[in-house]
């Protein structure tokens, strides 16, 4: 069967993509140890992952479908990938014919040499760029955002790689942080807003670029620092250039990265994600405790939440709900049918915690809601008294555009339920969502700025930092849905 000819080519493919990042500038073993960075990275993305490096005269490259350990698992594929400086990236893809083509690092073959990038985060102008850009007489070989960034570079009439990329990104809107190999450097590049995380660590004397911190961790490398927002580091034969090219803008790094997105032991713009987390606990417990018997994490991503919850609320913690490891996440499964079965193939209630208590079930989120209705039946089929469900964040009433893959807002159950709605749903005899300010203090802030909020927190607030050009444009149908919404609200 031939795929329709459309006119949008990012419609067969999700325009959020939840990744990581990870680059090793003149190190031995550059291949192996980012194949080890990607496996720590394994959770920003799941379903391709791609290596390039380059030695000294070639580039190599290599590529596929599923998960780290499986494409990078046996010496042959590993001496397909020799060389001292690489890159690579692990993607969250839709499946499909288009899925292989559009697995990162994308590769070009400039004037100027061989070009890799790698890219986590979303672009907001993407289709409008590429739409003036194929008119330009430029071929597209992938449906991804990204490689509007390699076409503004070929197109550039600057000269050196760092201006033809600068000129490039200061063309971009949207999220990104960037890994990018040439055959005389490494560059790491974060958005004027730092929406996405990259941090700088160093492995000897040799630099590393890792989208977390746990990267770094895996092979033994020292964390330096983060990458600014709006900053450039070129790595090169004579160590490290930062360079601020951009427009300075406050920073917005995205909060839910702290919430439910990065590792709990990653450190994260000097925060421990797991601190974060536990915090969120007690604020969520000084916000809204009820008398219970029992505090049971939805694992994995409910667990340090919980720990703070129940540490504030001097209630015991039990694991109440047992994981098995062996299925993926549930929220990424492509049907509404699998999401379901993938629920009951995941968790497991543990009967002899449950049995006739009072339980609060504490969990990072809720996104469609799937996931809490079929833990509550669960943890109310294995004999609870109440069930009060507490969560650590805000409702999520809208879809991310900058890089963590979020369905569209008619599918987000906040965006259309009342908190009291939803809890009738789900099922809970009570059900509470951290406030906005208890999140930010979690997080160190005394407070949210109202005017100038000091992280991005667009799904729950829907005040979106960059312009979201394609979707104004009416290039994506979330907008019709967003503007009918704020219409009638
Ligand atoms: P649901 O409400 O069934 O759509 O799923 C909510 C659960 O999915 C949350 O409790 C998280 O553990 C997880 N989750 C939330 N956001 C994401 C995301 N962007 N990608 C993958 N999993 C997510």
């Amino acid at each position: 069967m031939t795929s329709p000819i459309t006119t949008n080519p990012f419609d067969d493919d999700h325009l959020h993509e939840e990744c990581a990042i990870f680059g090793v500038y003149d190190c031995e073993d550059a291949a192996a140890l980012t194949a080890l960075g990607l496996h720590a990275l394994q959770h920003r993305g799941q379903e391709a992952s791609g290596i390039v490096t380059f030695d000294g005269k070639l580039f190599h490259s290599q590529r596929g479908l599923g998960h780290v350990a499986d494409i990078f698992s046996n010496e042959a594929v590993m001496r397909k990938l020799p060389g001292h400086s690489a890159i690579g990236h692990n993607r969250y893809s839709t499946t499909g014919e288009t899925a292989e083509r559009n697995i990162q690092p994308l590769f070009a073959d400039f004037e100027f040499g061989g070009f890799a990038i790698g890219h986590n985060g979303n672009l907001t102008n993407a289709l409008t760029l590429r739409k003036e850009l194929v008119k330009r007489g430029c071929l597209f070989q992938s449906t991804t955002d990204t490689e509007v960034i390699i076409h503004l570079i070929a197109t550039s009439t600057y000269s050196t790689v760092t201006d033809r990329m600068i000129d490039a990104l200061r063309q971009v809107q949207g999220a990104y942080s960037l890994v990018v190999l040439t055959d005389s450097n490494l560059i790491g590049v974060r958005d004027p807003l730092g929406i996405r995380p990259l941090v700088l660590g160093k492995i000897g004397e040799k630099y590393i670029l890792a989208s977390e911190t746990v990267a770094l961790d895996i092979i033994g490398a020292d964390f330096v620092r983060d990458v600014e927002p709006g900053e450039m580091v070129v790595i090169g034969a004579n160590g490290l250039e930062s360079l601020k090219p951009f427009v300075g803008a406050d920073r917005r790094f995205c909060i839910f990265e702290y919430v439910y997105f990065a590792r709990p032991d990653s450190k994260i713009e000097n925060r421990s994600v797991y601190e974060a987390r536990k915090n969120i606990g007690i604020e969520l417990a000084r916000e809204s405790n009820v008398p219970a018997d029992v505090i049971i994490p939805v694992p994995d991503s409910g667990v340090p939440a919980a720990l703070g919850y129940a540490q504030e609320a001097k209630i015991p913690f039990e694991l109440g709900i047992i994981r098995n490891h062996y299925v993926g996440r549930t929220f990424i499964e492509p049907t509404d049918h699998i999401r379901h079965l993938g629920v009951k193939l995941k968790h497991n209630a543990n009967r002899a915690e449950i049995e006739g208590k009072r339980v609060i079930l504490v969990d990072d989120s809720i996104v469609r809601g799937t996931t809490s209705i079929k833990i509550v039946e669960m943890i109310r089929a294995a004999g609870a008294k109440e069930v009060h469900m507490r969560i650590a964040s805000p409702p999520t009433t809208h879809s991310c555009f900058y890089g963590v893959d979020t369905p569209e807002r008619d599918k987000l159950m906040a965006a259309r339920h009342s908190v009291e709605e939803m809890a009738k749903i789900i099922g809970v005899d009570s059900l509470a969502f951290i406030s906005m300010d208890g999140l930010y203090r979690a997080v160190g802030e005394a407070k949210r700025d109202a005017v100038r909020p000091q992280f991005c927190d667009a799904c729950f607030s829907g005040d979106y930092p960059i312009t979201l050009t394609d979707q104004e444009g009416g290039a994506n149908p979330q907008l019709s849905f967003l503007t009918e919404i704020s219409g009638t609200r």
